[in-house]
């Protein structure tokens, strides 16, 4: 008689084939990012319909996020966008979801401490793992539980870099509840593997289905619900899954207050006369668009530090995809500042934009404020060796991110509410 992992293994290998036929292509590239978005258009008054439905190739959903996450592609172009082609009504859940990424972007910025902890947490919990619950945690890495659609998904994040939402959700659940593995090594799997791997989205989600995010309020997966919303790919037996989630607590996080800085808004690339440089970064690469976009840079510095990949643990892929998306950024950042940009690997991102900004003579060197993450845990560094070296960092911030994200202290709904007494959303047809 056949095991069930047999069967799954046969499935995850039909899947596997499926998915090569039906593998989402993200090009690390702006226009790569516009190309999705004006395909996806003529679905985007479907979703609100469609969006729960887990199926190859996953095309009634935008398929955006890795772009986006790099903001390739901003979150206003993917909302404009939607409501210059449909109707309010139509396209209201799918500009919901994109303000998702919004509040958990401006929740986090005020609770740094929940990326810190995760940081911590991470290696502390891998090499805490002992016996069952650490050959649990290689068969859950490697796809390998029995545990029928867990295994796809498994096999399909890290094939394609991408995993549907609601695959996510039961990932995440099955993860914790059936699996009783720490939320902390699920999360660090997707951001080994996900191409739109968010420190905010990411953490925040995997909190979320633990009921750390809303105290109390797990996300458990149900057998039924699988099944449905895959319809009928992958259908684990009921008695698979945890019957019941359990509670998981933490010290309360610490709130700061991340908007007392009005520079971040206001502050000019500098004075008349002086020279003023770009450091690019891969959490915003459209400068060309919007806030700096009229300022005036003599260069831009895109170098890659090359231990980040490391620091985050990123996988290969995502390790290659950001570096190729932060190279996207330098050439547009080039064409459209008319400036040199100085790109590459470096081992010390510090030294070599102090090395820089001597070279070019620089008074001041302005980016966009990393967020909570990766790319601001290079950011103090950064900012003491060029004051150092005499060169003022001048952080700023899009207006997007500074208007909404004080709203973002407490749950989504009152965001939302927020965002929609804004009145933004009076355009579309
Ligand atoms: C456990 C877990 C981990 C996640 N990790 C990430 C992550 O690292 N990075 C990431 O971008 N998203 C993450 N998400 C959110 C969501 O699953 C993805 O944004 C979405 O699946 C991306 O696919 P899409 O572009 O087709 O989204 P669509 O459903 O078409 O939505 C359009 C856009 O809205 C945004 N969005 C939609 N849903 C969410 C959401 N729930 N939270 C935040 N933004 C959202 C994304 O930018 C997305 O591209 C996670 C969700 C879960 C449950």
């Amino acid at each position: 008689m056949k095991s069930r992992a047999d069967g799954c293994a046969r499935r995850a290998a039909v899947l596997r084939a499926r998915m090569n036929q039906s593998a989402i292509n993200f090009a690390p590239t702006r226009a790569a990012a516009q190309a999705r978005l004006a395909g996806f258009l003529p679905l985007a008054g479907h979703y609100a319909a469609q969006r729960n439905f887990v199926r190859p190739g996953h095309d009634h959903v935008a398929r955006l996020s890795p772009w986006v996450q790099k903001r390739l592609l901003l979150e206003r172009e993917v909302v404009e966008a939607a409501l210059g082609a449909w109707t309010w009504p139509a396209v209201e859940k799918f500009v919901q979801e994109v303000y998702w990424r919004t509040y958990w972007k401006g929740w986090l910025e005020q609770r740094p401490a929940a990326w810190a902890r995760w940081v911590e947490a991470v290696p502390r919990q891998r090499d805490g793992l002992r016996g069952e619950q650490s050959n649990a945690w290689e068969a859950a890495c490697a796809g390998q539980t029995g545990i029928a659609g867990f295994d796809d998904w498994a096999h399909e994040l890290v094939a394609t870099g991408y995993l549907h939402n609601h695959a996510r959700m039961w990932f995440a659940s099955i993860w914790i509840f059936t699996l009783r593995l720490p939320w902390e090594l699920g999360a660090a799997f997707f951001y080994e593997h996900l191409l739109d791997g968010d420190a905010a989205s990411n953490t925040l989600s995997w909190r979320w289905v633990a009921g750390l995010q809303t105290a109390g309020k797990t996300y458990a997966a149900r057998a039924d619900n699988i099944a449905h919303y895959t319809e009928g790919r992958c259908a684990p037996e009921a008695g698979q899954l945890a019957r019941a989630a359990f509670a998981i607590t933490e010290q309360p996080l610490p709130k700061v207050d991340a908007w007392t800085d009005d520079g971040w808004r206001t502050a000019s690339a500098g004075a008349s006369g002086d020279r003023v440089g770009l450091w690019l970064h891969a959490e915003d690469l459209a400068v060309e668009v919007g806030e700096l976009a009229g300022d005036k840079f003599v260069a831009v510095n895109a170098a890659w530090p090359t231990g980040i990949a490391a620091r985050a643990g990123w996988g290969e892929r995502v390790t290659a995809w950001t570096q190729a998306a932060l190279a996207d950024g330098a050439v547009r950042a080039t064409g459209h500042f008319g400036s040199e940009a100085k790109a590459g690997a470096t081992n010390d991102l510090a030294a070599e934009l102090v090395a820089w900004a001597r070279e070019k003579n620089l008074r001041r060197v302005v980016a966009y404020r990393p967020f909570v993450g990766p790319w601001l845990d290079e950011a103090p560094a950064v900012e003491r060796a060029l004051g150092a070296a005499g060169v003022a960092v001048i952080w700023r911030r899009r207006a997007w991110d500074a208007e909404l994200f004080p709203h973002a202290g407490h749950g989504y709904f009152p965001f939302w509410e927020k965002v929609k007494a804004e009145g933004k959303f009076t355009a579309g047809r």
